[in-house]
């Protein structure tokens, strides 16, 4: 059962760069996959592709089996379902408090106050950070920032998680605990995770799947148990 799926996905960027070509990645409901890849193999790229910021040159994605609706409606919902942690946190946290922040996308949804409540409060004890609650997102560690940015995402309720570089700039204590609290989000929620990582340790013990692309192509696939065996 595939909640993601790409067919010879195709996208070059207006100054001609090919950054993913033939692409064929199937994103299996509920596992964690990961996407692995040197700088430039076209990990990023194909986030965006995966919510819709960016639209492909050729080819398909599937969510749900559907593909892709790019009208208004269509990305709205899209964005809701499939939600992106970009590696820097301080890309998407820019309100005056931790609450704040992680309420931001469901305002925009205009549910009722007491709904908003209860979505972050849920979403902060998921990710550890109720005692932060009142705090500045700036005042804040990096650590502290990225669990933020995930509880923004969590607290819309997707279906998808997307993480580019989950655990990059944290201690091994702090790895271990986000990739502990994404563990919970995929057993308890029925998550699905696709992340990027240079963090390869982390692969075999957290990721199911694992995808590598080198220069816009799928250079090796298989179960994470085949793919490091093989190495
Ligand atoms: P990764 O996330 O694996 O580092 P990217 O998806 O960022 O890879 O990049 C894939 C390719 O697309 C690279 O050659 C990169 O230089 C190029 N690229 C990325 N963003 C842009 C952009 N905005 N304009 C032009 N080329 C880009
Ligand atoms: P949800 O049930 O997840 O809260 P809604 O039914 O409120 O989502 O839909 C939110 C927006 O997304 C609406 O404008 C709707 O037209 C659009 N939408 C709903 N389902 C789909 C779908 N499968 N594909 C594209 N757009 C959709």
């Amino acid at each position: 059962d595939n909640i993601l799926e790409t067919k010879e996905l195709l996208f070059v960027y207006t100054d001609k760069t090919k950054a993913l070509e033939n692409v064929n990645i199937k994103i299996k409901r509920s596992q964690t996959t990961a996407i692995l890849g040197g700088n430039g193999a076209g990990k990023s790229t194909l986030f965006l592709c995966f919510n819709g910021i960016l639209k492909p040159v050729g080819g398909t994605i599937l969510y749900n089996g559907q593909p892709l609706d790019y009208s208004h409606n269509g990305l709205k919902h899209l964005r809701r379902k499939v939600g992106i942690v970009f590696q820097d946190p301080d890309n998407q946290l820019f309100s005056a408090s931790v609450y704040k922040d992680i309420s931001f996308g469901l305002m925009n949804m205009k549910l009722e106050e007491k709904d908003i409540r209860q979505k972050v409060d849920i979403a902060m004890d998921r990710t550890g950070i109720s005692h932060l609650k009142d705090r500045p997102t700036h005042s804040l560690s990096f650590g502290q920032k990225k669990r933020v940015a995930i509880a923004g995402v969590l607290a819309m309720e997707p279906e998808v998680l997307i993480l580019d570089e989950p655990t990059a700039g944290l201690d091994p204590c702090g790895v271990s605990e986000i990739m502990k609290l994404l563990k919970n989000a995929q057993k308890e929620l029925g998550i699905t995770c696709v992340l990027s990582t240079h963090d390869i340790d982390i692969v075999p013990l957290y990721c199911d799947y694992t995808y590598v692309l080198s220069n816009g192509n799928v250079k090796v696939e298989g179960t994470t148990d085949q793919v490091f065996s093989n190495k």
